[in-house]
């Protein structure tokens, strides 16, 4: 009888799409869906704050409390917390990302094991599926050659490096074929894509646009320095999202600096004007509080802020990372200020979002992921979600909405 496994996911898309490659992989083990029952337990971790830490630790504290069940540890947490945690004897091994292939082995080995394997390997899992989707994540890149002085993920993950064309084409044509019609290009540092194998992100989209059964692509967060000339001239393909997340940080120029960001805040600014000229919803990360954010430069930044045509925010406050160099960086900034400069920043986009979608007036094009009580929920192609009543059963198909009404929430619409 088959020991029962089951597969705990923190963090990125980038993890999301590795866990998929591990289940896809493992053989000796039945997956199951509930923790408690399990024999074993892999963790898929992140690490990217302290605090992404400290949720690994209790989960790890939650199923010694619940489950009879093996612990171990992969993912970018394995590279700065698996040797303690292995110590300590909370998790039985320890395994870096490229040895995920290796999982079956991994798992039935007897001794406790600390395996962290090469972090620039490049991978050439290919997945068939994407259990419990209707959507799916495809690592394209890996890595980073930035180094924003806030960041733990290019000591976690490595240096910049893309996975192999053909593998990428051939995984979205398996996966097409299998019914998937949207693709979410993800990665470390997605718009690095092809900078040291002579092609590029462009490119490579317009190559999958071409594969049978492709819809729509969606791109995970790209730095403003990699929307290029060749990037601009897909705009308007009725295949690529309208919407594009581009990752700031911040909008204060002093800021940028300290943070030792590759983006300068006037080009940001032109850049997304155009963007928004061309319809496209735009998301974008910040980081608020962090060291060196004095009342000044924090103005200067919301008011930047208020004039950038933004839909989508992905924010967080400051938090310390051991081992980066802001870690050390003075004047910190007082948490709870913090939290409230984050609120503030969430404030003006969901206004911006709801005034977004209240003046847009084409169709949406959705593709229903899920549903909750009698509701559908989907998300169009500026990735504003949107409730949809019907009699029909819409999981996992693709419709089109002209009639909808936008409330601040949410849209809604009937089919
Ligand atoms: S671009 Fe900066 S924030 Fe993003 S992964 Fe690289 S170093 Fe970290």
């Amino acid at each position: 009888m088959k020991q029962k496994i089951f597969f705990k996911t923190f963090g990125c898309r980038t993890n999301i799409y590795d866990s998929q490659v591990m289940m896809s992989a493992i053989e000796k083990y039945d997956i199951i869906e509930n923790e408690s029952e399990a024999d074993v337990v892999v963790i898929n971790s992140c690490t990217v704050t302290n605090g992404a830490d400290t949720h690994v630790r209790s989960y790890i504290s939650h199923i010694e409390k619940i489950a009879d069940a093996k612990v171990f540890l992969t993912g970018c947490g394995a590279h700065t917390k698996g040797e303690r945690l292995l110590e300590q004897g909370r998790v039985s091994g320890v395994f870096g990302q490229s040895e995920k292939l290796r999982i079956d082995e991994m798992l039935s080995k007897d001794e406790p094991f600390y395996e962290l394997g090469d972090l620039n390997y490049i991978d050439e899992a290919v997945v068939d599926d994407f259990v419990g989707k209707s959507r799916a994540f495809i690592k394209i890149q890996e890595g980073c050659d930035f180094r924003c002085s806030y960041c733990i993920i290019p000591y976690v993950r490595g240096d910049a490096r893309s996975m192999d064309e053909i593998k990428i084409l051939e995984q979205i044509t398996r996966l097409a074929r299998n019914g998937f019609g949207e693709f979410i290009l993800t990665g470390t540092n997605v718009g690095s894509y092809g900078q040291k194998t002579d092609t590029s992100i462009a490119s490579l989209m317009k190559k999958i646009s071409q594969i049978r059964g492709v819809r729509r692509i969606r791109l995970g967060s790209v730095e403003p320095i990699q929307i290029t000339d060749e990037f601009k001239e897909i705009l308007r393909e009725p295949w690529l999202e309208k919407h594009l997340h581009i990752a700031l940080q911040h909008t204060s120029p002093q800021m940028l600096k300290f943070m030792n960001r590759r983006n300068v805040y006037k080009q940001d600014k032109e850049l997304f004007e155009l963007l928004a000229s061309e319809g496209f919803a735009i998301g974008t990360d910040f980081i608020t509080g962090h060291p060196g954010e004095s009342t000044k430069l924090w103005n200067e930044a919301i008011k930047n802020m208020k004039e950038l045509p933004l839909t989508h925010l992905h924010a967080f406050s400051y938090s310390k990372r051991d081992g980066t160099p802001s870690c050390t960086m003075k004047p910190e900034v007082n948490g709870k200020l913090a939290k409230e400069r984050l609120h503030e920043l969430e404030n003006i986009v969901k206004v911006k979002n709801f005034e977004f979608r209240k003046a847009f007036s084409g169709s949406l094009d959705i593709l229903v992921e899920s549903q909750k009580d009698d509701l559908y929920i989907g998300y169009d192609q500026h990735f504003n979600k949107i409730l949809i009543k019907s009699n029909e059963d819409l999981l996992g198909n693709w419709v089109n909405i002209q009639n909808y009404e936008a409330k601040e929430e949410s849209n809604y619409g009937s089919i």
